[in-house]
């Protein structure tokens, strides 16, 4: 995992690149969701930044999650129990969504893509996500 303020130069760099505005607010939702590992919702980045910015409200956020994920410096996950979860760790891995608790766990399983079966349809594959559902370590008892 890099260094949060490494990844805040770089989300910087990346957003002026994109003409994208960096405002104090945006930079506080990119920290909070590299920050933490449970794959928040826009709701719970919200829940985090609301006593800390006056002005901020939930559609602020949400955007700006979008604005990232369409940057490539984060991505949607799932939606779990209706709501989106998003990951500000964009190297490829797995995930584990527990349909009890909701919990979205990273998983360090090896991506087994049977890319020889996938010749035959002339696609050119760029990326592959695996997400397992079932009920986590803690539910189990
Ligand atoms: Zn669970
Ligand atoms: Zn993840």
């Amino acid at each position: 995992m890099k260094n949060i303020e490494t990844m805040i130069e770089n989300f910087k760099k990346i957003a002026r690149s994109k003409g994208m505005k960096i405002t104090p607010q945006r930079v506080a939702i990119y920290r909070e969701l590299v920050s933490r590992h449970d794959h928040p919702s826009a709701e719970d980045i919200y829940d985090a930044l609301k006593g800390k910015f006056a002005g901020i409200s939930l559609a602020t956020v949400y955007r700006t999650l979008t604005s990232l994920e369409n940057a490539g410096l984060a991505m949607k996950v799932a939606t779990v129990n209706g709501v989106a979860r998003f990951d500000g760790k964009i190297t490829p891995h797995s995930h584990f969504i527990c349909k009890v608790c909701g919990r979205v766990i990273d998983i360090d399983c090896e991506v087994n893509v049977e890319t020889e079966k996938l010749k035959k349809y002339n696609f050119s594959v760029e990326k592959c996500e695996i997400i397992y559902y079932g009920v986590c370590d803690k539910c189990q008892n």
